[in-house]
């Protein structure tokens, strides 16, 4: 659908962002009480809650693996999480996110130390308004921490995109609608590696590249914002 909207006018985009703003970011962990670890994440309009449990016996039995600890994310997009009412369950969207987040996050866990545990990240969209799946990993990866889950790093996910010809960072729901791309990355901010990269749209080679560095900048703010987040709750545990 091609709409009549001017995404990118006079260097600035329609929310008021220039191209490489963030949409605005809050993070509180420690939110549930009887999960082992969560988070509660709310990123422009979109708002997400994490809950991890685990490393306990992986069941099904079948499911284990006898040298390493199983990762699964669940990724469940509230049935009034959007506009339109979401038919509620898994599909295929929220299967594909579920696998490459489970992916990513298993990647930065020391999955060895665990044999034949599962380390199950519920991950709730309660409002959606594009880069929920940055959203979702990055609430997901604090909550692993607040867990206790020894990594080597805390995994955290930012998209950029193209927009009327222009690269942004972090694209808004019209953005996603109307824009021309999207690429949601996640990295080990310490290392550097790249533990997701998707893109839908298209761009020229000199494009890609902008949007990832761009993406890459962007993952780096959100880490700091995820280790403060972590930081203040452990100060306020000390200070009860
Ligand atoms: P992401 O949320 O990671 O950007 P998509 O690009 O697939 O993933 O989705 C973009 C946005 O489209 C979502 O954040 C959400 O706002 C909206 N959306 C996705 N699935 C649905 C759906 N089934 N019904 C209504 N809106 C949806």
């Amino acid at each position: 659908m091609k709409s009549d909207i001017k995404l990118f006018e006079n260097g600035k985009r329609l929310d008021g962002r220039k191209p490489d703003e963030l949409r605005n970011i809050k993070i509180e962990t420690g939110v549930l009480h009887r999960a082992e670890g969560s988070c509660y994440l709310e990123w422009g309009g979109n708002k997400v809650i994490v809950a991890v449990y685990g490393p306990r016996e992986a069941i099904p039995r079948h499911t284990q693996n006898p040298l390493r600890a199983i990762v699964n994310a669940r990724y469940n997009m509230a049935a009034f999480s959007v506009d339109d009412r979401k038919r509620p369950g898994p599909d295929r969207r929220s299967r594909e996110i579920s696998k490459v987040i489970s992916e990513a996050l298993g990647h930065a866990i020391f999955l060895e130390r665990f044999p034949r545990a599962s380390i199950d990240v519920n991950i709730e969209v309660l409002e959606a308004e594009a880069g929920t799946r940055c959203a979702g990993l990055t609430a997901a990866g604090v909550a692993l921490v607040d867990a206790g889950i020894p990594m080597r790093d805390i995994p955290v996910a930012c998209a950029a995109g193209k927009i009327e010809g222009q690269v942004v960072l972090d694209l808004g729901k019209e953005e996603d609608n109307f824009g021309s791309a999207d690429l949601p990355i996640a990295i080990s901010p310490r290392t550097g590696e790249i533990l997701l990269l998707q893109m839908d749209g298209h761009m020229t080679g000199d494009e890609f590249n902008t949007a990832l560095d761009m993406a890459i900048k962007g993952c780096h703010t959100v880490s700091e914002i995820q280790k403060k987040a972590i930081t203040e709750k452990y100060q306020k545990t000390e200070g009860d």
